[in-house]
């Protein structure tokens, strides 16, 4: 019934719209203007816009249609119900006064190459199947590769290579399937419930969810506890013995992902240390970089990485803090036939004779999928319109704001600057001191002062000003301030740190 009443209407033939073809070039041109005009003009304004969009859940069920249109509309008309119902219910991921979760960097750069590799619309799976997109992609990470000084046993020229992938989950999903597989060959396949992966409390969960999906048993997965007094990094001690005792216990130890930047205070595991460890069991080491790679172009940042030598593979986002529009993670393998002995597939509707001849790189062998994007194209565009000059200078920039914040939380003695700061965020609370309290009430201190900050970002972000989000670390809840937002300049971050003042002024004098 439901389905008569979606397509009963005139007859087909009634109007002249069938007869458009869905790719013409000229109405292309057309609505491509305007959709450039559309979206120049939503970055003009995005300052008006509250930067967490402040609707309700089902919001727009209630303002669209029930079923989809039997007739075509004009973009005039859908782009008009893009900036009534859709622009309210848009996050401004690129609002300059965006310091949430890390930022999503955009560019004109990386939106130009995202919109050049959709009008190609290429399936790139294999060498074959549009070699400029395999060639393109091999030539920008290695280029990648060179600004980040990784060793050269990464880079193709040096028998490694580097992939794009879509995120970090999935580069990790594809490394601890070659670290499994390559374990598996050498103590048999019956053994898998025996493999254990290691990580710190702050490892990203993406190496959790990865772990499940490749069948790591779940009550392998270790999460080893962190402190504020090491700034919550993994200690390599900790991570030895913790191997040892698995040891012992009969199972065996497969994968370390080690995590420059974590997510929630950028704390940076200390990379040399924790490969020798590895070292000594055999172990897969994975860096995860995912936030703060980009900041090691810059060779006075370049230093967090040190130890990545020692680690089979090293991943970043370029979607995060390098001007690429999502979505873009840059892979490097130093053994890509790891990868490729876990993830190729050989049927022949895809055999070519350049696959053949193995003079080739067929990159659905190093990831899940087998379709992929032309990702390279943007990668290229961001590369040559910046240079790694400009690069720099704007991973610079975001520094030294993130240092001008930091410099503010510092002078008013209600606040704490959580952790040292490493790269652009700025991880700060109020001060259990700034509340004067009777005695009896500083029992529960965490749980009061978490409530009171935990009210804070609430009431900062209502405010629609700004948008910040939180962490809970060593059982402190504390706000983040990411500054990586392309449009951001220091006014927006005297404005950010105005608008918390205000709002703690107001919730700390209900607890006077
Ligand atoms: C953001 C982040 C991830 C997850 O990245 P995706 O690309 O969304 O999978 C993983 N690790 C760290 C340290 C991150 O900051």
């Amino acid at each position: 019934m439901g389905s008569l009443k979606f397509y009963r209407g005139p007859e087909e033939n009634n109007s002249d719209s069938h007869k458009a073809n869905p790719l013409d070039p000229e109405e292309f041109r057309r609505q491509g203007h305007i959709m450039i005009d559309f979206i120049a003009d939503y970055y003009k304004n995005i300052e008006e816009y509250p930067v967490q969009s402040q609707v309700q859940p089902g919001y727009l069920r209630k303002r669209l249609p029930e079923s989809a249109p039997y007739h075509p509309e004009a973009i005039e008309t859908i782009l008009r119900d893009v900036h009534d119902h859709i622009v309210p219910g848009i996050t401004h991921w690129q609002s300059p006064s965006y310091f949430a979760y890390f930022p999503s960097s955009g560019s004109i750069a990386g939106f130009l190459g995202e919109m050049l590799s959709s009008g190609f619309n290429v399936v790139g799976f294999n060498w074959m199947s549009s070699p400029a997109a395999t060639e393109l992609e091999s030539i920008v990470m290695d280029w990648l590769g060179d600004m980040l000084q990784l060793p050269k046993s990464f880079l193709f020229s040096g028998n490694g290579g580097g992939v794009l992938q879509g995120t970090t989950c999935e580069a990790i999903v594809c490394t601890i399937v070659a670290a499994r597989d390559q374990m598996l060959s050498r103590i048999g396949r019956d053994n898998i419930g025996r493999l254990v992966v290691y990580g710190s409390d702050q490892t990203h969960c993406a190496v959790q969810k990865a772990s499940q999906i490749v069948g790591i048993n779940p009550n392998n997965i270790r999460a080893i506890k962190t402190t504020r007094s090491t700034e919550f990094a993994l200690s390599p001690e900790l991570l030895r013995s913790t191997i040892c005792s698995d040891i012992e216990d009969g199972l065996v130890p497969l994968f370390l992902c080690a995590t420059v930047g974590t997510t929630s205070t950028t704390a940076i595991d200390p990379l040399g240390a924790l490969c020798d460890v590895a070292k000594d069991y055999g172990m897969w080491v994975h860096v995860d970089a995912a936030y703060a790679g980009s900041a090691c172009i810059c060779p006075e940042f370049r230093h967090f990485i040190n130890g990545v030598e020692g680690a089979n593979s090293f991943s970043f986002n370029a979607h995060k803090w390098f001007f690429a529009t999502l979505d873009c993670c840059c892979l490097w393998v130093k053994n890509p036939s790891a990868l490729v002995n876990s993830l190729s597939t050989n049927p022949e509707y895809l055999r070519n004779k350049a696959s053949d001849s193995m003079q080739v790189v067929d990159y659905k062998d190093w990831q899940i999928a087998l379709s992929r994007r032309f990702r390279a194209l943007k990668l290229w565009l961001v590369l040559r319109s910046y240079g790694v000059a400009n690069l720099r200078n704007f991973i610079r920039d975001h520094v030294k704001m993130a240092k001008v914040f930091e410099r503010l939380v510092g002078m008013d003695e209600r606040f704490d600057i959580v952790v040292p700061r490493n790269f652009a965020m700025v991880c700060f609370r109020i001060s259990p001191s700034a509340l004067r309290k009777a005695p009896s009430d500083y029992d529960d201190e965490n749980g009061i002062i978490n409530n009171v900050n935990r009210k804070l970002l609430e009431a900062i972000n209502a405010s629609g000003n700004v948008y910040m989000t939180h962490s809970v670390v060593g059982g402190m809840y504390l706000l983040r301030c990411a500054i990586g937002a392309t449009l951001t300049e220091r006014k927006h971050i005297i404005m950010a740190w105005k608008v918390v003042q205000e709002h703690a002024n107001a919730i700390l004098s209900e607890y006077k």
